[in-house]
């Protein structure tokens, strides 16, 4: 009798034949890297991992739908496996069971009269234990495949999605509060790689939020194991400020510091062949993330932004944060932004806004010497 785990996919098999296989080939690329030591191969819509295996590996491989540990039993000893397989797996210590056979290959009976006859067997052995089909204690699931038979009484639920990098890459820009973690990797479940970027607002942004990004990132490792934080010292926001306050439009600052991250994410996103820009907003949640303000956010660069939270509530958000480990490292206590004005706009147009982004970059060239970080120069630090 061999131990194995038999390893379900989600949408793969939708797929044409050379887009599932390309996408067979990066799943299984995936759980090499997370169980380098375990032995896997694929046939015919399901992958079998020999050897050893961490289950919890397994929760954070995307384009898993569920997975069983197994037992491998030849089609010829079938019943004698089942029974000796029901008493070990202490199905004997329950009043009722189902069986479900699922059946691949030619064979002289159908799946359904393998599972009658396994259900009277077992009844028969061990009197105690009735066949339930609606709501059995246990359940026993039996695979034959050829000559070979699967037995199996857990189905696991994996995290599906599709197989990290099938999409390409995106950069993410993440702040290490709630929501940004969890848009990222809603993104890396659809598939996408994450370059992840963290932009350090030089004065305004201190150690305890830098500390809290770098605890999130621990959690995102665990879905994308070569994922790089790439953090951004920024000091333009110290020299917008004073030109916003020259000008009475200190409501304007979030909006202005957003518009100046995502082309510092732009630049990022150009630089390593990414596709788009992922951000954390949903539609209402703060001043900034407004129909309006959206709108002037998102034309600061050309690249596409994804925001998977969009339609999302907080306590939707929350739930998903904490099914994923990022709630805690996320709620970690930080400062937190210290430029966020009283009152920040909810509304803006994008001409008064693109009017004060000259003013700014203006006052940074007339005074632009060497070492004058207020030029909105920066240090990306790896
Ligand atoms: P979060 O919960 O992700 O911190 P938030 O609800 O506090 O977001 P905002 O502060 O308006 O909302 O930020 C909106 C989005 O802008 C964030 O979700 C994130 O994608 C991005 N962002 C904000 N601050 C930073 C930062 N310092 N570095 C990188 N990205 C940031
Ligand atoms: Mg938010």
């Amino acid at each position: 009798m061999e131990m194995l785990w038999l390893v379900r996919y989600s949408e793969i098999f939708l797929k044409s034949d050379p887009v599932r296989r390309h996408w067979e080939r990066i799943l299984i690329a995936n759980i090499k890297t997370v169980l380098p030591t375990s032995h896997v191969n694929n046939e015919r819509g399901r992958i079998w991992l020999r050897g050893e295996v961490d289950p919890e590996k397994l929760l954070r491989v995307f384009g898993i739908a569920s997975f069983s540990p197994c037992e491998m039993v030849p089609l010829t000893d079938l019943v004698p496996a089942v029974l000796d397989f029901c008493s070990r797996n202490n199905l004997t210590a329950s009043r009722s069971f189902a069986v479900w056979v699922k059946r691949v290959g030619k064979h002289k009976f159908h799946s359904t009269d393998l599972a009658r006859q396994l259900g009277s067997v077992i009844s028969e052995t061990y009197p105690q234990l009735q066949v339930n089909l609606d709501t059995p204690e246990r359940e026993l699931f039996v695979e034959v495949r050829n000559d070979n038979c699967y037995l199996f009484t857990e189905v696991i639920r994996g995290p599906g999605g599709i197989p990290l990098g099938v999409e390409g890459t995106l950069v993410s820009l993440l702040s290490g509060g709630i929501d940004s973690p969890v848009a990222a990797w809603m993104m890396m479940k659809r598939g996408c790689r994450i370059i992840p970027i963290f932009i350090r607002l030089e004065r305004y942004l201190d150690e305890t939020t830098a500390a809290r990004v770098s605890a999130v990132m621990e959690r995102l490792r665990q879905y994308q194991p070569d994922i790089v934080l790439k953090t951004i010292e920024d000091s333009y926001l110290s020299g917008a400020k004073q030109v916003l306050a020259g000008e009475g439009a200190e409501k304007f600052t979030c909006l202005i510091c957003k518009r100046r991250m995502y082309r510092l994410a732009e630049e990022v996103a150009h630089s390593c062949g990414a596709k788009g820009i992922v951000t954390g907003e949903s539609l209402g949640q703060v001043a900034s993330q407004t129909l309006d303000n959206l709108q002037v956010l998102s034309k600061a660069t050309t690249l596409p932004f994804y925001r998977p939270l969009i339609g999302l509530d907080k306590e939707e958000i929350i739930r998903i944060a904490r099914e994923i480990g990022t709630f805690l490292p996320s709620t970690k206590p930080a400062t937190g932004c210290t430029a966020v004005p009283e009152k920040p706009a909810t509304t803006a147009d994008s001409e008064r806004i693109r009017r004060l982004e000259g003013l700014i970059q203006a006052r940074g060239s007339s005074r632009r010497i060497p070492g004058d970080h207020n030029s909105g120069e920066r240090n990306v630090l790896p």
